[in-house]
């Protein structure tokens, strides 16, 4: 390819990276087609084989637990868990725990799936695994909710170990829910903090693992935003979602000059024109558990924000919420994927027609599951490092990641998601080869 030519493809694709043609009517998939089909685009596109797409588009091992535990009234309630462990080519199975109704197995599958990816884009040495519990926590009692992390703990410890497979926390879960998993496992093993990741620093967490994926939320934007020409000075952010990723993107984003004018959680959302005195409502949260109501703001819906006339909108809840219903009343300039899977690919392709760059969840959320690494690393070796290295070597990886998935979609005149997934697959393909899966 000729210079000028070589130009010309990265200016294209500094406004709104070139690619395979649009195609809206792609019908909504579930997420495990979803990310199939996203998959099946790369495998295509880096002209893997039929074996080698075989084996990395299914599963590994699938195990479905009943988890039965008695409520505080006395009842026994009987549960379903799982835990699906996707790719381990590239090191132990990695994934978080997720407490939610729809946590189904396909849902597993999916979020499984996409962290093979995504360790392979950020490139640490993990392969891919996602576990759910089909409950309510949010009506569950501390008491209840413990029960239930020590049960579906001791059901799946048998396919967990350091180097084998290693949770770490999700929708509903945080570093308290860690804990219980940490101390269920170790009173069967012996104690094994590197069991799972995310936990207290007072059991071995890692200084910056709660704020690392909304961290390096804003570290990606912080490079994206200067290759893709999207200046974030004073520039108007909504994200939805205020839990452990949403709020800790809201909190650090200003480092970056923006503004969040919203915000929301599952109870609904909120607006300031003039910007969110975010602390504030962080603060309200902690109060009420909600960011409804909070002083100085108006009421705005969840449906409503991801519509807003903003500069970068950060789905940062659940997935699917971006879809061929609405992706078209989109006016973000920018759209960075916090949560996992929150744009379908029909959504992706409107988008992509539109010329509205969106940067892929198995990039823009992979600091978490970094960090989680650095907690990993930090207690095989049984040593600590200080939040200023975390937060430095976190940097680092994402800012390499940023570079190698845009340069890719500037050479090969790919959308980034494309260009991600295409990395990804490579590697994990090059490691199941070395190590004689196929
Ligand atoms: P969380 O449970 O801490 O927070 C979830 C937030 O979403 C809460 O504010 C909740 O009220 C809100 N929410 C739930 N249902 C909603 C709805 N229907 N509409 C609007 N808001 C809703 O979860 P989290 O850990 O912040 O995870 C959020 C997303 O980020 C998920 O997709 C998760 O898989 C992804 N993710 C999390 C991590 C991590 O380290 N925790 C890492 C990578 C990706």
């Amino acid at each position: 390819m000729g210079a000028e030519q070589t130009r010309a493809r990265a200016e294209a694709a500094t406004v709104a990276p070139a690619g395979p043609a649009p195609d809206a009517s792609v019908p909504e998939m579930s997420p495990f087609e979803a990310v199939s089909h996203f998959f099946d685009l790369a495998a295509e596109h880096v002209d893997l084989s039929e074996e080698m797409r075989h084996v990395l588009r299914g599963t590994y091992r699938e195990l479905r637990v009943q988890v039965p535990i008695r409520m505080d009234d006395g009842r026994l309630e009987v549960f379903t868990g799982y835990r699906v462990q996707h790719n381990g080519a590239r090191g132990p199975y990695k994934g978080g725990i997720r407490y939610h109704p729809d946590a189904d197995l396909d849902e597993v599958r999916a979020l499984a799936a996409l962290m093979t990816w995504k360790t392979a884009v950020v490139d640490i040495p993990y392969g891919g695994a996602k576990g759910g519990v089909q409950c309510d926590p949010l009506r569950m009692s501390e008491g209840e909710r413990q029960r239930l992390t020590r049960r579906f703990t001791q059901m799946i410890s048998y396919v967990l170990g350091v180097n084998r497979d290693v949770p770490a926390p999700d929708v509903n879960t945080d570093a308290q829910t860690m804990a219980w998993m940490m101390d269920a496992y170790s009173s069967r093993y012996g104690y094994t903090p590197a069991i799972v990741t995310g936990k207290p620093v007072e059991l071995g967490g890692s200084y910056g693992r709660d704020a690392a994926t909304g961290r390096g939320v804003v570290y990606t934007l912080g490079e994206a935003a200067k290759d893709l020409g999207v200046s974030l000075e004073g520039a108007r952010v909504a994200i939805q979602g205020f839990g452990n990723v949403g709020s800790w993107t809201a909190r650090l984003i200003g480092e970056l000059g923006c503004r969040v004018v919203a915000v929301s959680d599952v109870r609904g959302g909120i607006i300031r024109e003039d910007g969110l005195d975010v602390q504030a409502v962080y603060d309200h949260v902690r109060e009420t558990r909600s960011v409804v109501d909070a002083s100085g703001t108006e009421p705005v819906s969840n449906e409503d924000l991801l519509e807003l006339d903003v500069d970068v909108l950060i789905p940062a809840a659940l997935d699917r919420v971006i879809t061929a219903d609405n992706a078209d009343r989109v006016k973000a300039r920018l759209v960075v994927e916090a949560a996992n899977h929150p744009v379908t690919p029909s959504a992706d392709a409107i988008l992509q027609s539109k010329g509205v760059p969106v940067i892929p969840d198995i990039l823009a959320n992979a600091g978490g599951v970094t960090v989680s690494y650095f907690e990993w690393a930090q207690n095989i070796q049984q040593y600590r490092w200080e939040e200023d290295q975390v937060n430095a070597e976190l940097r680092k990886v994402m800012s390499k990641a940023w570079r190698n998935v845009h340069s890719r979609a500037t050479v090969d005149g790919v959308p980034l998601r494309l260009a991600a997934f295409a990395i990804a697959v490579e590697k994990v393909a090059r490691a199941a080869q070395l190590r004689g899966y196929v």
